[in-house]
């Protein structure tokens, strides 16, 4: 089969009731939900990018952010794991592959978030709440057990995560301020926990 042909088929049997998909993302915090699931995976990538700890974490607490707004999106308080579950999770694997593991595990999470919205948008399935939470869930208790690696408070990432928004957000979400951030000002502010 030619690349021609196969792009016949694919136009073919893609899903494209527009309007019926547009109105599936109100009623249950849809848009929410994606924005949450977009922004883990952009995030879990940067932290595989990571150039040094402070940018290990500022992106777990960026991942951090994103997996709030997905609780919120389900209309659930967002809560951290106790200490006992992050204990759990950090014995799961141990040795040299403990961090890439730890990416892995937070990416599956993140892809099976991805599969959930993308069949309630495009085909119109049911989203079942309990697993899109579990795995949230999953994602938090990730990020919990490499600070626990790290050495560093889960509350501590929260905050400087707050504080990097802080700067350049100084008093709220504006598309301007999203896309002309402080870069020069933000580094300081993770390094120096402050501003
Ligand atoms: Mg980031």
């Amino acid at each position: 089969m030619q690349a021609d042909e196969f792009m016949t088929g694919v136009l073919r049997t893609a899903s494209g009731n527009w309007g019926e998909i547009a109105a599936r993302t109100t009623p249950e915090g849809m848009l929410e939900l994606l924005h949450s699931t977009l922004g883990i995976v952009s995030e879990i990538a940067e932290l595989q990018d990571a150039a040094d700890e402070t940018n290990v974490i500022e992106e777990l607490g960026d991942i951090m952010w994103f997996a709030a707004l997905g609780y919120h999106s389900r209309g659930v308080m967002f809560e951290l794991p106790t200490a006992g579950n992050i204990e759990r999770m950090s014995k799961i694997i141990s040795g040299d592959r403990w961090l890439s593991y730890m990416l892995d595990v937070m990416l599956v999470s993140a892809a099976e978030l991805c599969s959930m919205v993308k069949a309630r948008m495009f085909y119109g399935k049911t989203l079942d709440n309990s697993k899109a939470l579990k795995h949230l869930g999953v994602i938090v208790g990730a990020v919990c057990a490499q600070c626990r690696y790290l050495g560093i408070e889960v509350g501590t990432v929260l905050e400087l995560n707050q504080k990097k928004l802080r700067a350049r957000f100084p008093e709220k979400f504006t598309e301007t301020c999203a896309l002309v951030s402080d870069l020069d000002a933000e580094p300081a502010v993770l390094e120096n926990g402050n501003g």
